[in-house]
């Protein structure tokens, strides 16, 4: 889509990204002032998987962009379960590290629960824990972090002005990192929340109702603007890529949504790509700050301690 293309609709996340990405470094330059360090974040990647490269390098791109230290580590498609284990506790164990990132998903014969259950929880910068998602769940409750493409759809609404609160939101999605998430961190922002799933009766006349839309299906163009009230507010988490034959590559990147026709009755909506993608990105980079300033936190009180125990 061209700059002149743009409806005026449009939330624009590539733009909000690049803001929050600038506040982390402004933040991150800050703190090397003053303790004379920087963020560290480790990725994990096993195998050779195109689309895995692609999240990997842009997240690289980003720790550059603030200024914080990226680790990687490649590792062969027949790592073992041991091997893997064996190098995450190193990571855990690196005062250098302040988030591990392990690109899902991981080959078949490795567990992969049982491997983010390994990550340290004060290091567990996609926040995919069952620790984290249980306190994003609970009234009154914060998690250590906040899972990134969730906080990113939550950060793309406010940051556009949309008020949550007392609005109906329909969730279509319900899986451990984005609907059920996003849903929780929607109720924490007092909406009142729909999820619908495989097995709902009527998504549409449901869709109908809500005054925000998240779209975390895998379907390309699955919501459909007979679904959508008037005015209501889109964000499309969905990434699918679809054959197109005017490309060169032969394919191109849908969201969830009928975008072309949505776009006409909704008052915001992100486009894919462009939207949720880039938020999911700079919320990591965010969450890696979070880390380095709690370990800055409890260097800080261990100083004070050793100090009240020497008088
Ligand atoms: P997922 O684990 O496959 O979950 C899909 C969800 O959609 C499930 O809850 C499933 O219901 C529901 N669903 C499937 N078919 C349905 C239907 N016909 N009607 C209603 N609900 C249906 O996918 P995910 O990991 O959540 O990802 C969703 C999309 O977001 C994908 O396109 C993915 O690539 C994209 N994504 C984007 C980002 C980003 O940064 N932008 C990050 C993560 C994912 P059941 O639970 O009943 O099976």
């Amino acid at each position: 889509m061209s700059q002149k293309e743009k409806p005026k609709n449009l939330i624009d996340g590539r733009k909000i990204s690049r803001q929050v990405k600038e506040e982390v470094k402004e933040k991150i330059e800050e703190l090397k002032k003053l303790h004379d360090k920087s963020p560290g974040l480790a990725v994990i990647i096993v195998g050779d998987r195109p689309d895995s490269r692609t999240y990997v390098n842009m997240k690289k791109k980003a720790c550059a962009f603030v200024g914080i230290k990226s680790f990687e580590r490649k590792l062969e498609v027949d790592v073992t379960q041991e091997e893997l284990i064996k190098i995450v506790r190193e990571y855990n164990e690196n005062p250098e590290i302040n988030g591990i990132l392990v690109q899902l998903p991981l080959p078949k014969h490795i567990d992969e629960e049982e491997i983010l259950s390994q990550i340290s929880l004060t290091k567990d910068v996609d926040g995919f824990s069952p620790y984290n998602i249980g306190k994003c769940a609970m009234k009154g409750r914060d998690p250590l972090f906040f899972p990134c493409t969730p906080y990113g759809c939550i950060q793309l609404l406010k940051r556009s002005n949309v008020e949550i609160s007392g609005k109906e939101a329909v969730i279509i999605g319900r899986s451990n990192i984005v609907g059920l998430p996003v849903s929780f961190l929607l109720l924490k922002e007092n909406a009142t929340i729909t999820i619908c799933h495989s097995r709902t009766k009527d998504i549409a006349s449901t869709v109908k109702r809500a005054d925000i839309i998240i779209a975390a299906v895998g379907i390309p163009k699955f919501v459909k603007a007979e679904w959508v009230k008037e005015g209501a507010v889109i964000i499309d988490v969905g990434i699918n890529s679809v054959e197109d034959k005017t490309r060169k590559s032969g394919r191109r990147l849908v969201g969830d949504v009928d975008f072309e026709n949505v776009k006409e009755k909704a008052s915001l909506i992100t486009p894919v790509p462009g939207g949720v993608g880039p938020m999911t990105v700079a919320m990591l980079m965010v969450n890696t700050l979070r880390g380095f300033e709690r370990s800055l936190e409890s260097e800080q009180k261990e100083k004070e301690n050793e100090k009240e125990k020497e008088n």
